[in-house]
């Protein structure tokens, strides 16, 4: 047996892709499943999108690009950004990546290494914990609580901060929860970060249009007393539909762009063109789509929490942002990953346990209702079947 290094033993998974092909596996076999599990949108791509990436095709647009992505794409981010957050960057702090993720491993890998300690979010998206443990680095999960409607508290993250923090991740609007953190509370952080200047700070705004009831989410990039040290993930993959295009972009201090290049160059290179081209006209065009996307995801969020909530020992807050419920199960007397397996296994629901976003996911199953009205109401039914049995 070949003997690799043993940050490969550490590293961890997103069990959302082990559901969805456990799920698809079942429907192979003939069984009807509703799927509820991976967090992506359920409508195509926008067609002007599609065309502007068949027209680079066409116009020859096949070779490397900057590792930094194309000029056009990075003032599409800047413009952008302008537009939802009011702060104007530069595109020499824009990197464009193959999707939001890769922005999560340069920032982990950049601070992270045995003796760092890494403050990220718990229950949060499972990759953070992941990569962290991947470098060697000790991961410190910042609770988020229920009681405090999913938001992380300013008071509590500072607190975990010591001598040995390299870097904090932070998320809002989140995953898995539907969390948005109120601007006080942001307002709040940044100002204690102060104290703290040996720490880096990533912001994953991915979700950042998608909330619900007026409520905006707040860009951490609006406290410029934190700019200089910085980094803010963002991306196509949830907001324009295009999970699979593998497009992302971020936004850089001056003194991490260049680091983060070379890791471009030595990875991957470059994102491919045509999907630059595509995440222009995303940007720049009509965002009736967009629009219409949010308003199916804002009748499907109803839906869903009135649904749970009318199930025997579950109750559900009702979710502010992003296109996820997380109900609290505790009342079942299931524990999640168990009645997670069974919902799939027994009742042909594909969910996601509480657990596989972190230890205090304990007691909760994510629900995600990127799917039709229809097939919510069904899920529902046969969660409230199952669970009278
Ligand atoms: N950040 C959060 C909070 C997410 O939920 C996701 C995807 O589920 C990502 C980042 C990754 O996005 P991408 O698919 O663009 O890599």
């Amino acid at each position: 047996m070949l003997q690799t290094v043993p940050a490969f033993d550490r590293i961890g998974e997103e069990n959302a892709f082990a559901v969805l092909a456990r799920a698809t596996e079942l429907a192979h076999q003939g069984r009807d499943i509703v799927n509820l599990g991976i967090g992506q949108p359920d409508f195509h791509t926008p067609e002007h999108i599609v065309e502007a990436a068949v027209k680079a095709l066409r116009d020859g647009y096949h070779g490397y690009t900057p590792a930094t992505g194309i000029l056009p794409a990075r003032e599409a981010v800047v413009r952008r950004t302008l537009a939802t957050t009011g702060i104007e960057v530069s595109p020499d702090n824009v990197m464009i990546l193959p999707g939001g993720k890769p922005t999560m491993y340069a920032a982990i890998v950049m601070f992270g290494e045995p003796g760092a300690e890494i403050l990220y979010p718990d229950p949060g998206f499972p990759i953070y914990r992941s990569m962290i443990e991947f470098t060697g680095a000790t991961p410190v999960p910042v609770p988020i609580r229920e009681e405090n409607g999913f938001a992380f508290s300013a008071e509590e993250t500072l607190s975990l901060i010591t001598p040995k923090t390299r870097l904090l991740i932070l998320n809002s609007p989140a995953n898995p929860t539907g969390g948005v953190t109120p601007r006080e509370e942001i307002a709040k952080l940044a100002k204690g970060l102060e104290a703290h200047p040996h720490v880096a700070i990533l912001s994953d705004e991915i979700y950042d249009v998608m909330t619900y009831d007026a409520e905006a989410a707040t860009s951490l990039l609006t406290f410029p007393e934190i700019r200089d040290r910085l980094i803010v993930l963002n991306g196509w993959s949830k907001t324009w539909a295009m999970t699979g295009w593998r497009l992302g972009w971020s936004i850089w201090p001056d003194d991490l762009y260049d680091k983060v290049r070379k890791l471009a160059v030595n990875c991957w290179s470059c994102v491919n063109a045509p999907a630059q081209y595509a995440g222009i006209a995303a940007i720049d065009g009509p965002q009736d789509d967009v629009d219409k996307m949010m308003r199916a995801f804002d009748a499907r969020r109803q839906i869903v929490v009135e649904g749970l909530n009318s199930l025997e020992g579950i109750t559900c807050l009702t979710p502010k942002g992003a296109f996820y419920a997380f109900p609290n199960i505790g009342a079942t007397g299931w524990k999640a990953k168990a009645l997670a397996s069974a919902l799939l296994e027994e009742a042909g629901v594909a969910l996601i346990g509480g657990p596989d976003f972190g230890i205090l996911g304990e007691g909760y199953i994510r629900l995600s209702y990127a799917n039709s009205e229809e097939n919510i109401l069904r899920a529902i039914e046969r969660m409230r079947e199952f669970l009278a049995r």
